[in-house]
């Protein structure tokens, strides 16, 4: 007799009666425990996955900087499971004269100083996380600085500009917690903007300061040139002498031009110009697209010595080639 054929009295009783709680089998034991052995290797395989690449803090003054590197950060947090930060000092509102072609897109005379400075601020946080997400940034810190005006000397900035002590502990706690294995900064050469200058030394300086206990990252100066233009070679920057450059010149590289895709007619330009379009309000800055060939990088003095052949490992690890040939039958 099914259950649907027992009598209702008889069916009531059945429907009362309480589970019976059985003792787990063998095989029931057997899999509970191989299931959260699964477990428990599905999350340190993840975590391992997490962690096997580098580490970077990228210290920059304003937020369209960044795209200086664009493309190895790109290579690195896509390919070589990297992780990126970047704190950017100020908000860049000074670059307001720039920001013609801006002012239809976002509906604002953000020529004007007093719109400028009022609304670039939000605009170009904006911004930079879009530019940030195309390149793989992990998170972005910004320490919103004013952007004054455009000026060549670090003393200006440092001596009266940006609160200096707040940007010294931030970057103190953030290097703490972050344990990097590189610092991106842009070089300070004589005729970059003294925003660039003061970020990059405060950068070396808190790298400089952290206590011998905690490991120091391998801090790097990035710049962008032209494959036929030739190397700059750069010291130091006068009167900052944690500025100087171990070999004067850049020791690593990476080749925006590497090729890829089908035909091999792609590289890694699409993505710096996918980067430097985010920054729609920089003006200037668009003008920069399919300008550079090599981002390179020099190798301060404060670095030990032995941070050389992590360095290079680095580079030449991004100089492989991560996609796989494309070819379709019959077409050449
Ligand atoms: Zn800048």
């Amino acid at each position: 007799m099914c259950f649907f054929h027992t009598p209702l009295p008889k069916m009531i009783a059945i429907l009362k009666q309480k589970p019976v709680l059985q003792r787990p089998s063998m095989i029931q034991k057997t899999l509970t425990r191989l299931a959260l052995q699964f477990i428990v290797a599905l999350f340190l395989t993840t975590a391992a996955t997490a962690q096997t690449g580098s580490r970077v803090l990228i210290v920059d003054a304003h937020p369209d900087d960044e795209t200086a590197y664009a493309a190895t950060v790109y290579k690195l947090t896509h390919d070589f499971n990297g992780l990126v930060d970047l704190v950017v000092v100020t908000n860049g509102e000074a670059g307001f004269k720039y920001s013609t072609l801006a002012e239809k897109y976002y509906n604002l005379k953000l020529t004007d100083e007093t719109v400028g400075r009022k609304y670039l601020p939000g605009i170009r946080h904006k911004e930079l996380e879009a530019a940030g997400k195309i390149i793989g940034l992990h998170h972005i810190f910004f320490l919103d600085q004013r952007d004054n005006r455009y000026t060549l000397d670090p003393h200006e900035v440092l001596d009266s500009n940006w609160d200096v002590p707040k940007v010294k502990a931030k970057l103190k706690e953030i290097l703490t917690e972050g344990h990097y294995d590189f610092v991106f900064t842009l070089v300070p050469t004589d005729s970059t903007h003294g925003h660039h200058k003061a970020a990059t030394i405060l950068a070396l300086t808190a790298v400089n300061d952290l206590p011998a206990s905690t490991p120091h990252p391998i801090v790097l100066a990035g710049t962008v040139r032209k494959k036929d233009a030739p190397q700059v070679a750069f010291h130091a920057l006068s009167e900052f002498p944690i500025t100087q450059i171990a070999d004067s010149l850049p020791q690593y590289q990476f080749d925006r031009t590497q090729s890829f895709g089908f035909r091999h007619n792609l590289n890694y330009k699409v993505i710096v110009n996918w980067e430097i379009a985010e920054h729609k309000s920089q003006g200037t800055m668009q003008l920069g697209m399919n300008q550079g060939d090599l981002e390179e990088f020099y190798y301060y003095s404060i670095n030990a010595p032995e941070g050389r052949a992590k360095a290079k490992a680095l580079f030449d690890k991004l100089a492989t080639k991560t996609y796989p040939e494309l070819t379709y039958p019959g077409i050449k």
